[in-house]
């Protein structure tokens, strides 16, 4: 409220301003990247970054299959196609490996993909070095989806400043808001400053309004890098308070058959931002969907794993590599409620809602 009234007094609502430049600033620091441009939506971001990267038409790009659409839509965008890897059961992210194959693979045969989408799910970073090693060694530029991961760790260091970009989103539903909003980050003091005038309609600079290339309105305005600035100083209590939901699911179905919590990887510290658990139908007698459809019932919101993106109907045909992990993860896979703001109260409910399903 401060930030934002800061805003309105000095007459910057505007699409630039002080708290606009004081918000890429923090933000940079924080995830420690040396630029931050703050953009209209995490998609935009991921737009930017690839299209900077060197994306264009018939291109491949390989991209996590367990992920929101937002990781794989941008990609079509510039006319590339999206090849999709399964992810590894210790982290539920990309699986390092398989990816490295297929790069391997497919350098051999003389075209190596573009990019690498690499996506941080629910909090929790993907293994990055060995991804890293290997686009590296190819030319394949690393961009970073740490859309669902700002506040985690890999190593001492925070996924998403690791790639030649990485992405961050500001929607309702992540950890930090700003209303809506995204990030794009990268050590690269020419990207960044090429981001900032693709996100501005690519004016050229002279006096007139003069364009030599095609850009976009992607720039967040200076009300919302207000709000993200006041929920940049939260973020660690909210990171705490996430995992201590989780460890309080944790414990409550310690003893229930069939059940298991997203492991935690041990390169890094997850945030937690959704608690996710499986449960298999054979050991548990009771299905996901059922936990879900019980929770339902009792006016409490809880959502499977994300559909991965080689099941979507809008990807049908799309190059795949492996699957059966994250297919797994979708059909047990379910989210529990994990809001910073969650009551104690509410959560004893859900656990109690959950519990009452095994007995
Ligand atoms: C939310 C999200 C995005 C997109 O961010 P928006 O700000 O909603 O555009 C991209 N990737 C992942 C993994 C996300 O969860």
């Amino acid at each position: 409220m401060e930030f934002v009234l800061e805003a309105f007094q000095s007459n910057w609502i505007a699409p630039a301003g002080p708290n606009l430049d004081a918000f890429e600033e923090d933000f940079a620091q924080l995830v420690g990247s040396k630029h931050a441009v703050a953009v209209s939506s995490g998609t935009a971001a991921l737009h930017l970054a690839l299209r900077l990267a060197g994306v264009g038409p018939g291109d491949e790009v390989l991209c996590s299959t367990l992920t929101f659409v937002a990781s794989a839509s941008p990609i079509t965008y510039l006319g590339a196609r999206p090849v999709f890897i399964d992810s590894e059961e210790r982290s539920w992210n990309m699986d390092p490996a398989l990816a490295c194959a297929v790069i391997e693979q497919k350098a051999r045969a003389g075209k190596a993909p573009k990019a690498l989408v690499l996506v941080h799910l629910y909090g929790q970073s993907a293994d990055i070095a060995p991804l890293k090693a290997c686009c590296d060694r190819h030319g394949v530029k690393l961009i970073e989806d740490a859309a669902e991961a700002l506040g985690a760790t890999y190593g001492e260091a925070s996924p998403g400043s690791f790639g030649l970009f990485g992405i961050h989103s500001f929607n309702g539903n992540k950890i930090i808001t700003t209303g809506g909003g995204g990030m794009l980050v990268t050590d690269d003091g020419e990207l960044a400053k090429q981001a900032r005038f693709l996100a501005t309609q690519a004016r050229d600079p002279v006096p007139h309004y003069q364009h030599s290339t095609i850009g976009y309105n992607y720039r967040l305005s200076n009300i919302a890098a207000s709000i993200g600035l006041g929920q940049l100083t939260r973020l660690s209590g909210k990171v705490s308070r996430r995992r201590s939901h989780f460890k309080a699911y944790a414990e409550a179905f310690k003893g229930l058959p069939g059940v298991t919590m997203q492991p935690e990887a041990p390169w890094g510290q997850s945030t937690r931002w959704l608690s996710c658990l499986t449960i298999d139908p054979q050991v548990a007698g009771v299905t996901r969907e059922q936990v879900r459809l019980a929770l339902e019932k009792e006016n409490i919101e809880a959502r499977p794993v994300w559909k991965p993106m080689h099941l979507q109907p809008v990807f049908a045909g799309a190059e795949t590599h492996g699957g059966a992990v994250s297919e797994r993860l979708f059909d047990q896979g379910l989210c529990l409620p994990s809001g910073s703001a969650m009551s104690e109260e509410d959560r004893n409910h859900v656990i109690a809602v959950v519990r009452k399903q095994f007995s």
